[in-house]
């Protein structure tokens, strides 16, 4: 399994090269767990995954504004065995069942992990690589586009792969971040009060 992810990623090295032009849709990414659900850890048991229901109207203001949601999460917990792949996608499709109950729609291939725990994959937050493949398979203009993360390699990430608006959430802040909240709750009002413009 963890083999085919390696073809998957070498393949797709070259295919990353074409974006970061002005051209495309705008994008929001989102790290999963800290900003879609609480993290308590390697989260992968139904009964562990807790929403901030703040993310919901987040999401619906960027929908209004015809972003594209794209879910970016590293998930090392697959590599170090505290998981399986299909604990992850049963997860994953219990997450986008609730976005559907809260009237966001979010197709299961705008779910983009990492599985490995290796720095040097691609895939691995800081390294940039699934904003740069999701850009490219999903037509969207990085530059244009917004990340939310609540680590630093988030935003790292982000910077890298040239994604314009960074945004930090957390008690601390970030150099590469353009905007910073401590909270979801106080990201929503950030962007109810267009302190984070939508554009
Ligand atoms: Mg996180």
């Amino acid at each position: 399994m963890i083999q085919k992810y390696k073809d998957r990623w070498s393949k797709r090295k070259d295919a990353t090269n074409a974006i970061g032009t002005a051209v495309g849709k705008k994008g929001l990414f989102l790290d999963r767990d800290g900003i879609i659900n609480v993290d308590h850890g390697y989260v992968h048991r139904i009964e562990d995954f807790f929403c901030y229901p703040e993310i919901f109207p987040i999401c619906k203001r960027f929908l209004d504004k015809n972003y594209t949601i794209v879910i970016v999460t590293n998930q090392s917990g697959i590599e170090r065995g505290y998981f399986s792949e299909e604990d992850f996608q049963n997860i994953t499709k219990h997450m986008l069942g609730i976005f559907e109950r809260n009237g966001i729609h979010i197709p299961q291939e705008n779910v983009y992990h990492c599985p490995y725990l290796d720095a040097t994959q691609p895939c691995r937050k800081p390294n940039p690589g699934m904003i740069l493949e999701s850009a490219a398979q999903l037509g969207i203009s990085v530059a244009k586009s917004v990340i939310v993360g609540d680590s630093n390699r988030d935003i790292e990430a982000g910077l890298t792969a040239g994604v314009g608006t960074r945004v930090k959430i957390g008690v601390d802040g970030c150099d590469e971040a353009t905007h910073h909240f401590a909270t979801m709750r106080q990201l929503l009002a950030g962007v109810n009060d267009g302190v984070l413009h939508i554009r």
